[in-house]
């Protein structure tokens, strides 16, 4: 004896049912074979839709069921040759007849009981069995139809009734030892109770239909055959990259199932593990794939955790209160008020100082639960032992499940820190003491994101997907994906990282793609898009909730520095090659700092001084290590050491400038630069970062720019420059008298800092500082007197995106 089930997706249409015809016409003749089918994909939802309308006095039932009607039709329509089609189109609406007989009931009355919903769902699954049992005789497999309600036998709970198996095991045992056919259609899902009323096994219950059959007849093997090949390692709908698993045990599947994984109905697996038949989860659509096996062994796969599911939709309930303290009987009376009412306990969790104990359940039940458990405890709440019951909603659970979790130490540790590094709070948590699952009760929104952390964390050998945004598609931001499309491969294969960019911006467009952009056409990418707005694309990025998210400020835009924080506190890492935030106001600074400690999220700005080159990170490491830092000597501007090494006389100070714009090495505005505002910036920043609390106020600037240039656009900037073009050559020129070369220089030591510009002498580090090179020396309690030294080009397009770049793979890599 061998059971078969299909479902909904499976018997969807005439296409779908042909191939199910075709597995089962493969399946061994030498043994009888018993076909459990759903109804048909999507019924059950519209005859319940079209009873609630009914109750609800809306005429449009009669649509609806017309409708359900019609499919029925055209599938057999579709289906079966026309010679053979009379019966089965007669008997299709002889069932829809009574159906709307039914409905007709429900609407004079307005009264939709959970017997008459019952009913009415039945259909679903009589009509379809029916219409494959006439396909399988007319493609000459001669089967027997079989009413699941004359063998089936529950209790009166309708919407769940809960199975007799005695009466059921003696019914199909009798049915089955008399008849001599070896092919049986027999429609899932319902059965009926001592007084043969209709009931149903709960949704998706045909696959319980069919473990109890295959428990009753002591089958070989149950098939499930569905729309995907096999249990997979997470939900298909959720998570791209999941794997599948080829054999896992009983208890796994049950947890996986109990905990949201829709591949299996939960309490199909009890009755089959009983008598240790084994279950196959097969594709329809695919049959020659493999499919999981699940049976008693152990799968000694290696891997510590077999599979992660999520139940949406839960509340939880914190009963709370000093009363609760040592006194037994507590929790007794929460349960016992619960069970009475019906109410199903997902998950239970009591602080170890029995001081609170919380329960999830499903939603529907909450308003319930609130009202038993409040009149259960009503004294001690009045007597103020026991705060009233606690109701927290929008909530899920995540669960991961392997029976080898005990084996391997480590696992919640690892499930808890990689959520928490993508700002998942947790409300409560449960680990069975079976250990064979760890679940959490977390904010709904955030499922999906925990899903793929957990996933990543557990399973993915092959890559961690950082999902980036990125501001600012200017020199800097479109070198930045030059080289991002260039090293792609080489992040995959050795770093083990794929950047996505899922949002890119500029100040008119923002465009996003939880897919990916593709940057290579960026220009026509960002057109797609909407107008740039900083609210909008703010909420965006913290609405989209993606795992392991970086921002990348690639502008120099004092606005986008303002939302850094609110990126922050949700676990986005930003990297700002813009200066703004990094140097505004101390407390602005010190916030984001905060904030990325307190999320768990990165800020990191390796560029906001001398562009790509380890300053930043060469002074952390220093600190880090237990090093101070006394002095810091700098030539931080590449835009005026380019200025000062090719301003020699020959060509105005002004088109000099203008040469350093050209090549893309001053700040958008280059009066940043030449006022030495930028450089101050910069020492500040080193100085903060060495832990000053230091504000520009604080630095003094012994600027060389004559007053007249500082004002106006531009372009008058320029005209001003060329009008005091004495008054850089007086500069210059005293500097080669005394044969020395022009360095504007920046210093802190001992919390002061200065910046200015200063004729160095040959023995000066600073001297041979050519082209638009920086260079910092760092004087160090171990670098005393010979100083640790970062010289080379610190500016350019190329140079400052390959220091994006990397701040954005440090917070990509943990
Ligand atoms: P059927 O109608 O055949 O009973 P269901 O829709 O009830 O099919 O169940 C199959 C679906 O279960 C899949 O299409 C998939 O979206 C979902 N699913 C959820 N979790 C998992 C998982 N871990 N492995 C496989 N499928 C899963
Ligand atoms: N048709 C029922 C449902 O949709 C039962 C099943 O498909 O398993 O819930
Ligand atoms: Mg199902």
């Amino acid at each position: 004896m061998q059971v078969l089930k299909f479902g909904g997706s499976s018997v969807a249409n005439a296409e779908n049912i042909n191939k199910v015809v075709e597995i089962i016409k493969n399946k061994k003749a030498d043994t009888k074979t018993v076909v459990v089918v759903s109804a048909l994909g999507g019924i059950t939802d519209l005859l319940l839709k079209t009873a609630a309308l009914a109750e609800a006095n809306d005429e449009s039932y009669k649509t609806s069921l017309q409708e359900i009607e019609d499919k029925h039709l055209e599938t057999v329509k579709n289906l079966i040759p026309v010679q053979q089609q009379s019966g089965v189109l007669s008997l299709v609406k002889t069932i829809c007849n009574e159906a709307e007989d039914i409905c007709n009931g429900i609407f004079l009355l307005r009264e939709l009981s959970a017997r008459t919903k019952d009913r009415i769902v039945s259909y679903g699954e009589l009509l379809s069995s029916q219409i494959i049992a006439a396909k399988l005789n007319a493609t000459g497999l001669v089967t027997e139809w079989k009413d699941a309600r004359k063998i089936i036998v529950t209790d009166s709970n309708y919407g769940m009734a809960v199975v007799d198996f005695a009466a059921t095991d003696k019914k199909t045992a009798a049915f089955f030892d008399a008849s001599a056919s070896s092919l049986f259609i027999i429609p899932g899902f319902i059965a009926a109770d001592k007084n043969s009323i209709t009931t149903t096994l709960g949704r998706g219950g045909s696959d319980y239909t069919a473990a109890i059959l295959a428990a009753a007849l002591e089958a070989s093997v149950l098939e499930i055959w569905t729309d995907v090949s096999g249990i997979m390692t997470a939900d298909p709908r959720l998570v791209n990259n999941i794997k599948h698993i080829p054999q896992i045990s009983y208890q796994e599947a049950m947890e996986l199932s109990h905990f949201g994984a829709k591949v299996i109905y939960p309490p199909t697996i009890q009755p089959v593990m009983k008598k240790g038949i084994p279950v196959w989860i097969k594709n329809t659509f695919a049959p020659d794939e493999l499919g999981t096996v699940i049976k008693n062994e152990a799968t000694a796969t290696g891997t510590s955790i077999q599979g992660i599911s999520s139940i949406n939709k839960i509340v939880l309930l914190s009963l709370e209160g000093s009363g609760m303290v040592g006194i037994p009987g507590f929790s007794k009376r929460l349960f016992e008020a619960l069970a009475n009412a019906f109410i199903n306990v997902i998950l239970i969790t009591q602080g170890s100082s029995e001081h609170s104990i919380c329960v999830g359940v499903d939603e529907h039940a909450s308003a319930k639960a609130k009202e038993v458990i409040d009149a259960a405890f009503d004294y001690e709440i009045e007597t103020n032992k026991v705060d009233p019951i606690i109701v927290e909603k929008e909530l899920s659970i995540v669960a991961i499940v392997g029976d080898n979790m005990k084996n391997h130490s480590g696992i919640s540790g690892k499930m808890f820190s990689a959520l928490g590094r993508n700002g998942v709070s947790i409300r409560a948590i449960a680990q069975g003491s079976s250990e064979r699952n760890i679940s959490a009760v977390i904010a709904t929104a955030d499922v999906k994101k925990a899903i793929n952390v957990l996933h990543e964390e557990f399973f993915e050998t092959t890559y961690k997907q950082v999902n980036l945004f990125i501001a600012g598609l200017g020199n800097v931001g479109q070198k930045f994906l030059d080289q991002l499309i260039q090293q792609k491969q080489f992040l995959l294969d050795k770093l083990r990282i794929q950047i996505r960019v899922v949002g890119i911006a500029n100040s008119k467009k923002m465009y996003f793609n939880e897919d990916g952009v593709d940057i290579a056409n960026w220009q026509s990418e960002i057109q797609k898009g909407e107008a740039m707005n900083l609210a909008d694309f703010t909420s965006t990025i913290q609405s989209k909730n993606l795992r392991n998210s970086v921002f990348a400020d690639v502008t120099a835009n004092d606005e986008l520095a303002t939302i850094y924080g609110d990126l922050l506190q949700k676990s986005i890492s930003v990297v700002a090659c813009n200066k703004v935030a990094a140097s505004s106001p101390y407390v602005y600074y010190k916030k984001l700092k905060d904030l990325a400690n307190e999320f768990n999220s990165h800020f990191l700005f390796e560029t906001n001084v001398g562009a790509g080159l380890p300053i930043i990170g060469t002074l952390k490491d220093l600190l880090h290590s237990g090093d101070k830092i006394n002095r810091l000597q700098a030539v931080l501007s590449g835009t005026l050491n380019f200025v000062f090494n090719n301003y020699d006389g020959s060509k105005s100070f002004a088109s000099v400038v203008k040469q350093a714009q050209d090549e893309g090495y001053t700040e958008p505005d280059p009066r940043l630069d030449l006022s030495g505002k930028d450089v101050m910036r910069k020492i500040m920043i080193l100085a903060r970062e060495s832990g000053e609390q230091m504000e520009m106020e604080d630095i003094s600037n012994n600027s060389f720019m004559p007053e007249s240039c500082m004002t106006g656009s531009v372009a008058d900037f320029y005209a001003a420059m060329e009008k005091e073009e004495a008054h850089f050559k007086k500069i210059l020129d005293a500097a080669k008298a005394a044969g020395k070369k022009l360095k504007f220089v920046a210093s802190y030591d001992n919390g002061k800092a200065a910046v200015g510009l200063q004729q160095v002498d040959e023995q000066s580090d600073f001297y041979h500082l050519y082209g638009k090179d920086n260079v910092v020396l760092f004087y160090t309690d171990r670098y005393p007197e010979q100083p640790l030294v970062v010289k080379g080009a610190g500016a350019g397009a190329a140079v400052t995106a390959s220091g994006v770049f990397a701040d954005i793979i440090r917070a990509a890599a943990n």
